[in-house]
């Protein structure tokens, strides 16, 4: 059977512990059980549609999205997501090197379990605890920030957050988010004061089962990987569901990008 040699640890050994080696394996070891279906060597595709890795992701939309919630259960158990609850961004590392090599769907599992996980870190506040899920493989979560207008420059975002008795309630729309329609948890990015720009955006929690919050619809990726457009209509969340202050909602998005930003790079070597 093929198993995941990996690049070599030796140029970076000054940066890494013991616990990062042994982490490694366990990874290694997960992604041979549960993802290494495939026992084909050699070029191309096998019968059972593994790659001369001996890997198989799912090459059709709903079946990514079924196969990605069986894997955030499956990684969640196997405590592969415990870097990003300890906030070790070194074994965020190790894991996403070794997990895009076998699936590049089990890497946006991943990376979208810390993307959503992390700003709670951030604030040092779990409403609801589904950060706490998401680390244990419980939940699956989304991170709302980019609209069909509103890309690189954040701060144009149109989706807002208006301020009503105990809660707010949000209206807008966003894109190109990944996870979107199964998700059980989004990270969404709001203007809370439209004229302040990065200053006047903040950050809630919504769960998938929020009355005036919906799924608006996929946006199918040549690679396996669920990604939609998500619909905010009357949505009222309590306050207790805000991230952070009012109006730091950006720098909680940008400080949890900060965080993960170098294990887009490990995914790419995998
Ligand atoms: C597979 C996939 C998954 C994604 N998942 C998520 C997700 O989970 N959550 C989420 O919120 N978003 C997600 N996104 C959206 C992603 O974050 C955006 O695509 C990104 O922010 C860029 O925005 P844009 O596509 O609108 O490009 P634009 O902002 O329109 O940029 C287009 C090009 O212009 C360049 N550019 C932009 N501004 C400037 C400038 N001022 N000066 C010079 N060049 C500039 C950019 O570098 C880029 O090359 C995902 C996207 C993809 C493709």
């Amino acid at each position: 059977m093929i198993s995941h040699e990996g690049l070599s640890l030796d140029p970076v050994a000054a940066f890494i512990e013991p616990r990062h080696r042994e982490f490694r394996e366990r990874v290694r070891a997960f992604c041979r059980e549960e993802i290494g279906v495939g026992r084909h060597e050699g070029d191309g595709e096998a019968a059972d549609g593994s790659d001369s890795r001996g890997r198989r992701d799912p090459d059709d939309d709903a079946e990514a999205r079924v196969r990605a919630r069986e894997l955030v259960r499956l990684m969640g158990a196997a405590g592969l997501f415990a870097p990003i609850a300890e906030g070790d961004v070194r074994g965020c590392l190790v894991a996403r090197e070794v997990l895009a090599w076998w699936s590049p769907l089990a890497d946006a599992v991943f990376a979208l379990q810390g993307l959503s996980a992390t700003p709670a870190l951030v604030v040092g506040r779990d409403p609801g605890g589904w950060a706490a899920r998401a680390v244990a493989g419980d939940a699956m979560g989304a991170f709302a920030m980019t609209e069909r207008e509103a890309g690189s420059d954040v701060a144009s975002m149109t989706t807002r957050a208006v301020r009503d008795g105990d809660g707010y309630v949000i209206d807008g729309a966003k894109s190109f988010i990944s996870n979107a329609g199964v998700a059980d948890f989004h990270v969404v990015f709001a203007a809370t004061d439209p004229e302040a720009g990065t200053r006047g955006i903040s950050c809630f929690v919504v769960p998938a089962d929020t009355d005036g919050f919906a799924f608006a619809g996929a946006q199918v990726m040549s690679a396996p990987h669920p990604l939609g457009e998500l619909r905010f209509e009357g949505c009222r969340v309590g306050a207790d569901a805000m991230l952070g202050d009012e109006g730091a909602g950006f720098k909680t998005g940008m400080a949890t990008l900060d965080r993960l930003r170098p294990t887009v790079a490990a995914g790419a070597c995998g």
